[in-house]
C-alpha cells in the first residue's frame, strides 16, 4: 500500500464491533467488500443527500448496504445479489442486525431484477453499483429510469487496482482486458451530458454521477 493510502486508512474512524466482525469475516473468507476509505466516503455521501430511497446492486455479505443505512438509518434500502451462498449470509447479518424491515435483499440476476423494479415503478434517489465489472454500463443505463432527478449513481472499482489508467501493471490478460472493459465504461460516462461525473481515487476508484435535472 502507498503512503497516501496507508495515511488515509488510518485517519478514518473506528468502525464499531458489527462492522469490523463483518470486515473481518470478509478478509479471512476472501469476499470482496468495499475498501474502508471508499466505504467512509461512501457513507459521507449518504449522509449529505439522505436519500429516502437506496438500490444496490452487489449485496454480498451484506456490509456496505448496512453502513449506508447506519449513515442514514430513515433511508429504505433495496440490495440485489445473484449468489445464493452470499444471498444467505446477508441475510443472517442483516435480520442479526435487525434491519430487515429497512434492508430488501433480493436474490437474482441485477439485470433481471432491476426490469422488475422498474415494472413496478420503483424510484430511488441514490443508486450503488457494485457488481460485475465487466457489465457496467449496461447496469448504468438499465438503472437509469429508475433515478429520480436529481439523484446519484456511484459506482466502485472505476480504477480497477490502478490498471485502468496504467494497463502495463495488468498482470494476466484477464485483468488487461477487464481494464479495458471499465475504461471504456468510464469515457462512455464521463461523456454522458445528462449527468455530472467525478472520478475519485480512493479505494478502488468511485465513480460519482449526478442526473442532471
Ligand atoms: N457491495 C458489497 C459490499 O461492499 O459490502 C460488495 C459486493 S461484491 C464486490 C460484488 C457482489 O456482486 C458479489 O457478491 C457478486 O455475487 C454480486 N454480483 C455480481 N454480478 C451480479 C449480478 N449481475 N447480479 C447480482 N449480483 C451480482
Amino acid at each position: 500500500m502507498d503512503k497516501l493510502s496507508q495515511y488515509l486508512l488510518e485517519h478514518i474512524p473506528e468502525r464499531n464491533e458489527t462492522f469490523q466482525k463483518l470486515e473481518e469475516y470478509a478478509r479471512t473468507h476472501r469476499v470482496p467488500i468495499m475498501e474502508p476509505v471508499s466505504m467512509n466516503f461512501l457513507t459521507q455521501l449518504v449522509k449529505m443527500n439522505r436519500p429516502k430511497q437506496i438500490l444496490e446492486l452487489g449485496t454480498a455479505i451484506g456490509y456496505s448496504a448496512l453502513r449506508m443505512l447506519e449513515a442514514y438509518p430513515l433511508a429504505t434500502i433495496t440490495t440485489i445479489e445473484r449468489n445464493e451462498e452470499m444471498f444467505q449470509i446477508a441475510t443472517r447479518n442483516i435480520e442479526n442486525a435487525d434491519k430487515s424491515d429497512r434492508i430488501q435483499m433480493i436474490l437474482g440476476d441485477a439485470l433481471e431484477i432491476i426490469q422488475q423494479l422498474s415494472n413496478e415503478q420503483r424510484k430511488y434517489d441514490f443508486i450503488f453499483i457494485d457488481a460485475a465489472k465487466a457489465q457496467y454500463q449496461r447496469f448504468f443505463t438499465n438503472v437509469e429510469p429508475l433515478l429520480n432527478d436529481g439523484g446519484i449513481i456511484v459506482c466502485d472499482n472505476v480504477l480497477f487496482k490502478g490498471y485502468v489508467a496504467n494497463s502495463s501493471k495488468a498482470n494476466s490478460r484477464r485483468m488487461e482486458n477487464l481494464a479495458t472493459k471499465i475504461r471504456l465504461f468510464n469515457e462512455w460516462l464521463m461523456a454522458q451530458s445528462n449527468y455530472h461525473t467525478s472520478i475519485i481515487p480512493i479505494g478502488d476508484g468511485l465513480s460519482i454521477s449526478i442526473k442532471i435535472k
